[in-house]
């Protein structure tokens, strides 16, 4: 039996998704939608949105922080997996990709659970620090430009209380990492912030081959 990561065909893929993800309808809906839009593989992967669901839940999550909103499809799946009076604070500075997302955040009923900032993520990072956030979410999720990765871990480290837990998106970044000749400022930032996590001793660390790559840090709780 294979240790490491199988390879997935399109047709194992489809069959996981098949029997293995319960995507409510308003979800694949917003999919669908998302697939006419430029940049459509920007969106996360139905079993992702549903796992990090799950993890909310785990954690008894209230309050939660993305970074890169896009269509608000990961958003849609953490909000519907927050209680009825948790929240969804999310960043973008995209008006166009985020005009799809409001559409379905209604049609779910969860419209009031997400807070959008449109400008640049540190814009309201900093304001959240500012403003005492600090420690106050349970969960964030980091999924925007890669080259701010350690400027936007550095501040969620900040707002995420001790227990939580900070995700990464596209970590493996689509296998560039491991490619020694692509100096692409995304790529070196990945690497860069990748070698940081692994000796970051505030964090407990998972990195899995989920999608393109999904790190976890729990901050530590002392
Ligand atoms: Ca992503």
């Amino acid at each position: 039996m294979a240790n490491k990561p199988l390879h997935l065909t399109d047709e194992l893929y489809q069959y996981l998704l098949n029997v293995g993800v319960r995507e409510p309808q308003v979800l694949m809906e917003l999919r669908e939608a998302t697939e006419l839009e430029d940049m459509s593989a920007m969106r996360s992967a139905p079993e992702q949105g549903q796992f990090m669901g799950m993890l909310l839940k785990l954690l008894g999550a209230n309050r939660v922080l993305e970074i890169g909103t896009y269509t608000g499809y990961a958003t849609l799946w953490m909000a519907l997996a927050l209680p009825r009076d948790g929240e969804v604070v999310t960043c973008d500075t995209s008006a166009r990709w985020t005009f799809v997302a409001h559409r379905f955040w209604e049609q779910a009923g969860v419209q009031e659970r997400i807070h959008l900032h449109l400008r640049p993520a540190l814009e309201t990072l900093d304001e959240l620090l500012a403003n005492g956030a600090t420690a106050s979410f349970d969960f964030a999720f980091i999924d925007a430009d890669k080259e701010n990765y350690d400027t936007y871990f550095e501040a969620c480290l900040q707002l995420v209380r001790p227990g939580g837990l900070i995700a990464i998106d596209n970590t493996l970044w689509g296998g560039s990492v491991i490619d020694l000749n692509n100096h692409e400022a995304s790529t070196e930032a990945i690497r860069a912030f990748n070698e940081k996590l692994l000796i970051d001793s505030r964090i407990e660390l998972a990195m899995l081959p989920v999608s393109d790559g999904l790190t976890l840090a729990m901050k530590h709780r002392v």
